[in-house]
């Protein structure tokens, strides 16, 4: 990582958050888009995956409290105007003076070599430190500064996947191998992005700062240099695997168990299987997100398995016994005489076993009429209606009869 990658970027607008967002905010809208632009959403998409990593690297940086606030630090330090030069490069901050402080003025390219080199600690006291912890991020050598110092530990970033599986599966439980891309140190360079055997150099144009200085009138402008494009160094045999990028994207592939009685749209957490931390510090979390495909038959409310039985008006009228299918076999169901269409029966513990309760089994009956008729069955149905004296419904006969309705006799 150089000075130029970190003055140029801005990681809220990359995640698409202001600089106020909570880190709950952050971790949203990073959730949304590594949804979005996952590799496997994308396959081939190189411009979802440039987008993708560059999320990931906000992300990186805004989900650690001390990596944003030294972020933070930095960019306010460069906006303010307190440098002198840096062309217009000093990013949103903007209306600072490009001219800074003039004769007096802190020049960066003192501060950063302050912060690279090692001997001369006592020069820009906390600013060294803001800019070595920044630029020491991407860890072994050939950063700009050149600082040895270790990268601290940190928990590695948590990540997110989603994951299909049917409705048996969910009321189950079952075990799904998850497939999960992630960015990770270049297993071939190590992070250092030079080819094995070989190493960066310093740039000998930009001594490892990353920065030129050109002048023009009476004003001195830093800008990023032009030789290393701001690295301050130079990896004449780039890493074959990574190509110097230092990081790659690499697919880990574990199982996992999801528990019975998941829900659609639930996310489970798995402590621990998240992104290693880095520098040996606590790997994040892997959060996976459960949909349920729909069954042909059952519904599901809460942990109770729903079914609508159609039956015939015989059935309701003379009752019947009912085989109904459960998820795992069958069972009898008495339908007594005279039942409502609608009515709802209760098949106790044959829902959904969700650590210590189960569910029920919700048993609705509704009539199907008929759509054709045998003329057999229709002429039974006809002495059925002519010998049924009672009325089905004498609310409302006695609602119209009180309205003395004047139409029909
Ligand atoms: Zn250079
Ligand atoms: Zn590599």
């Amino acid at each position: 990582m150089s000075a130029k990658d970190y003055y140029e970027k801005d990681f809220y607008s990359e995640l698409g958050v202001p600089k106020t967002a909570s880190a709950a905010e952050i971790k949203k809208a990073y959730r949304k888009l590594a949804r979005d632009l996952h590799p496997d959403k994308n396959p081939g998409n190189t411009q979802a995956e440039e987008k993708f990593k560059a999320v990931s690297e906000a992300y990186d940086v805004l989900s650690d409290d001390a990596k944003r606030k030294e972020y933070d630090e930095a960019r306010d330090l460069l906006a303010s105007g307190a440098f002198r030069g840096f062309g217009g490069g000093a990013g949103p901050g903007g209306g600072g003076n490009p001219f800074g402080g003039g004769a007096g003025g802190i020049n960066l390219d003192d501060l950063l070599r302050n912060a690279g080199g090692g001997a001369g600690g006592g020069g820009a006291g906390g600013f060294s430190d803001i800019f070595s912890g920044l630029f020491n991020r991407g860890g072994g050598a050939g950063g700009a500064t050149g600082n040895p110092r270790a990268s601290r530990a940190r928990k590695g970033s948590d990540l997110e996947t989603e994951v299909r599986i049917s409705f048996t599966d969910a009321v189950n439980g079952v075990s799904v191998p998850l497939n999960l891309t992630e960015r990770g140190t270049c297993p071939t360079c190590h992070g250092v992005g030079a080819k094995p055997g070989t190493s960066p150099r310093t740039c000998p144009i930009c001594q490892g700062t990353g920065l030129t200085t050109r002048n023009q009138g009476s004003f001195a402008f830093s800008e990023p240099c032009a030789n290393c494009h701001g690295t301050g160094s130079i990896i004449d045999d780039p890493c074959p695997t990574c190509h110097g990028e230092r990081t790659v994207l690499t697919t880990r592939r574990l199982t996992t168990r999801i528990p019975a009685g998941v829900s659609d749209g639930q996310r489970i957490r798995l402590a621990g299987k998240g992104e290693p931390g880095p520098g040996g510090g606590p790997a994040g979390d892997l959060y996976v997100v459960v949909h349920v495909t729909a069954h042909d038959l059952f519904g599901r409310s809460g942990d109770n398995l729903t079914l609508t039985v159609p039956v015939t008006f015989p059935e309701l009228a003379l009752g019947t016994d009912l085989q109904v299918p459960t998820l795992s076999g069958s069972v009898r169901l008495r339908v007594p005489a005279g039942t409502a269409s609608g009515r709802k029966f209760r098949v106790k513990g044959a829902g959904v076993t969700r650590k210590a309760t189960t569910g029920d089994l919700i048993v609705t009956v509704e009539v199907q009429v008929p759509q054709r008729l045998s003329a057999e069955a229709k002429k039974a149905l006809e002495e059925f209606a002519a010998a049924s004296t009672a009325d089905p419904r004498p609310g409302i006969t006695a609602a119209l009869a009180d309205r003395g309705s004047g139409g029909a006799s």
